[in-house]
């Protein structure tokens, strides 16, 4: 799965009405990123989530979901999104001992480094043709993104089908 999806996907529907949060915790966080749970980074990586959500519901014209209280304008995601690409300008550098080979070089600290990563990934991802193919599941309750694999797929995973198959059912029949 594309690194911006997984990204996204820390947060989901845990089943009982609300949202997990896999970031929510220093545990999970370090869990997660396997960078030391340093709480201001912390915040850092959730808002910069939440701006990634935000551009891919701006995407994929997505409808009111359960994390959409949650979403920032879009003009703040973008501002988020790339100012934390921009936390780690990076240089060219040429190494010649025997080939010429070329190497970056930054000076950035391990947070800086991971929200670029994080940061720069969205932006590859939403600018690439793949964004054509994303699409936000339209599942009851369900809050995941994904990329089409086949062009009929029109739900993240074969459960999600069923659940929205169930539920157009019980909806017919109690109308
Ligand atoms: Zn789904």
């Amino acid at each position: 799965m594309a690194l911006v999806l997984e990204f996204a996907s820390t947060v989901r529907h845990g089943g009982h009405g609300g949202l997990v949060d896999d970031l929510a915790t220093p545990e999970g966080f370090a869990a997660w990123t396997g960078a030391e749970a340093d709480e201001a980074l912390r915040q850092r990586v959730v808002e910069l989530r939440w701006a990634v959500r935000s551009l891919l519901a701006h995407a994929t014209q997505a409808n009111e979901r359960l994390d959409t209280p949650h979403l920032m304008d879009f003009e703040r995601a973008l501002k988020t999104v790339n100012e934390a690409a921009a936390r780690v300008p990076r240089a060219a550098q040429l190494e010649w001992t025997e080939q010429p080979r070329l190497r970056y070089e930054d000076s950035a600290d391990a947070g800086d480094r991971l929200l670029a990563t994080l940061a720069t990934a969205a932006i590859e991802f939403l600018a690439s043709g793949t964004r054509e193919d994303l699409r936000a599941c339209p599942a009851p309750r369900c809050i995941r993104y994904f990329v089409k694999a086949h062009p009929r797929q029109e739900w993240c995973k074969p459960s999600c089908g069923n659940r929205a198959r169930v539920s157009r059912h019980y909806h017919r029949a109690h109308d």
